[in-house]
């Protein structure tokens, strides 16, 4: 199944963010670095402290919405993070091609990217369906993605986390004296 009709920009950069290691503050500058194609020119990239932790909050509740398994807690967690959000839509051709940027062009970089990830989640959730977003069950992963299996059936957010996975519960049926 095609990754990208499940995707747009926005919620690639969503799904980023869930994932991102906002303990590490290098790591977050890079974040952004990486994708400053959703921030207006002359945007400040180097966050303070307070600013880090703004963005940090916003992954987590990314990956809570993520984690949520019943749709009414999709829909507060969701609102909540909307709540969080100053969208003001506007069409741009910025780099040659006419797309949407989703938040006031004046914003910080943490303003900015909150409401492109905001709209991102909403985007994939309302049009897929929330059981599309799943966290890996890879013990040392736990990364979010987007299930794009047609019947909803993966749960592992790659084929090297399956693979890994399936390797490990072979051998600790081997060790068990169950194997095969
Ligand atoms: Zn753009
Ligand atoms: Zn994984």
């Amino acid at each position: 199944m095609d990754y990208e009709a499940y995707t747009s920009p926005s919620t690639e950069l969503a799904i980023d963010l869930a994932n991102l290691d906002s303990s590490i503050p290098a790591a977050v500058d890079a974040f952004l670095a990486v994708h400053e194609e959703w921030l207006t020119p002359r945007t400040r990239l180097t966050l303070r402290p307070a600013e880090r932790e703004g963005l940090a909050a916003v992954s987590a509740m990314l990956r809570a919405i993520a984690r949520a398994d019943d749709e009414q807690t999709v829909i507060d967690r969701l609102n909540a993070l909307l709540a969080k959000s100053s969208p003001q839509p506007r069409v741009t051709n910025h780099d040659g091609r006419l797309h949407v940027h989703y938040s006031r062009d004046r914003a910080d970089a943490v303003e900015q990217i909150t409401t492109t990830v905001a709209v991102g989640i909403t985007l994939l959730v309302t049009t897929h369906g929330w059981q599309r977003l799943g966290i890996c069950s890879a013990g040392d992963c736990q990364d979010v993605y987007v299930d794009t299996s047609r019947n909803r059936t993966r749960r592992f957010c790659s084929g090297t986390c399956s693979s890994r996975s399936s390797v490990a519960a072979y051998r600790a049926r081997q060790k068990s004296g169950h194997a095969g």
